[in-house]
């Protein structure tokens, strides 16, 4: 690796327009969207995006002045986190996890982050004494079974902080899992390295889940970083926006969950665009969504097929939306039609 330009991730509008990703004429109306939402692109992602202005990788990562345009039902906390934050960085709303943020800053800002109001280079992280409590208010509680690492990204936090956090959860006792959401084996492959991989040891299972949107996110760079994980006997789950423009197509989604399959990735959940601001331009149906997932189940293996599941806005949880393939029969107690991977309907009675 050399010291180049495009060797280090891209802050600003004027370092898009030095890479010669934005055009200088775009620079003014840009500069209005970076100083509402956080610009970064790694140089991964740099090196991957296409000439043309719709390539899927620019999309994700290239400011758009439609990031201005907000509608009334867009939400600076679309997913309801605020009033389930009884300490600062935990988020409490399911009875048996908790998410716990401890920095939130990315490697990468993602056009349609649905936390975009909140992370940033210059965004907050936890103090050593905020994180101590929120670390109290898990140890405090027995019947929080899973902590789940996310922000920000958590994998940017130095390999000594990592180590002691790990350390922390893997010693309360009452946890069987500690969960790790991150987009670096994808936006910065080269950073998850035997220290980062090491940092993350623990008697627990310790999960990863990785987010990725498109198959040309699954380099070769990407797939050493997540063998690295997997060697390291951590198992791997991935994570999917359903992005108009990006990857709202069975071909696309055929092509990213088979390649994360093969890179040892289980696709876990493909997730209904949140209604975060300035996001309207990515923003599929749920019908549409569910067209695509049907047309995955006819071809694609069960291995590659995620739960496709909707936040619901206010802070009601997480449900899957995916195509109903069952619905009772009528006038007939314990019998049900069910469709098809093709659409056919058959009748299925229990039997006696
Ligand atoms: C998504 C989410 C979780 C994790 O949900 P799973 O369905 O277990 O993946 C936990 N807490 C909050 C607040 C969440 O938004
Ligand atoms: S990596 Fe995650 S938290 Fe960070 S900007 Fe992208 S979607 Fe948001």
């Amino acid at each position: 690796m050399t010291d180049s330009p495009s060797r280090r991730t891209l802050r600003d509008i004027d370092d898009l327009v030095g890479a010669g990703l934005v055009e200088a004429g775009a620079r003014d109306g840009l500069k209005a969207v970076a100083a509402r939402y956080a610009v970064g692109v790694s140089p991964d992602m740099a090196d991957l995006m296409g000439a043309d202005a719709a390539d899927p990788i620019r999309r994700q990562f290239l400011p758009d002045a439609a990031e201005l345009r907000t509608s009334h039902d867009q939400n600076a906390d679309p997913t309801g986190d605020d009033r389930f934050t009884p300490v600062k960085g935990i988020v409490h709303r399911y009875p048996d996890r908790v998410l716990l943020k401890p920095v939130h800053a990315c490697a990468v800002y993602c056009r349609f982050c649905f936390r975009r109001e909140r992370v940033g280079p210059g965004g907050e992280a936890l103090t050593p004494a905020e994180l101590e409590a929120a670390l109290d208010y898990v140890r405090q509680r027995p019947a929080i079974w899973e902590v789940i690492l996310t922000g920000g990204d958590p994998l940017i936090l130095s390999t000594r902080r990592l180590r002691r956090l790990v350390a922390a959860l893997d010693a309360i006792a009452h946890l069987g899992a500690i969960r790790i959401h991150t987009r670096l084996p994808v936006a910065a492959p080269d950073s998850v390295g035997p220290a980062l991989t090491r940092s993350l040891a623990a008697e627990k299972a310790v999960y990863v889940v990785i987010h990725c949107n498109h198959p040309r996110e699954v380099t070769p760079r990407a797939r050493a970083a997540l063998r690295r994980l997997s060697d390291a006997g951590i198992p791997l789950l991935s994570q999917t926006v359903l992005l108009k423009g990006v990857n709202d197509d069975p071909a696309t989604l055929d092509a990213l969950f088979r390649a994360l399959v093969a890179a040892r990735v289980k696709p876990y959940y493909l997730h209904h665009l949140d209604a975060a601001p300035g996001t309207g331009h990515f923003r599929t149906t749920i019908a549409h969504g569910q067209d695509i997932v049907r047309g995955l189940r006819a071809r694609v293996s069960g291995l590659c097929q995620p739960n496709y599941v909707l936040d619901i806005p206010g802070g009601h949880g997480k449900v899957p939306i995916g195509p109903v393939h069952l619905r009772r029969a009528e006038d007939e107690t314990d019998a049900y039609v069910v469709e098809d991977a093709k659409g056919g309907h058959h009748l299925y009675r229990s039997p006696a």
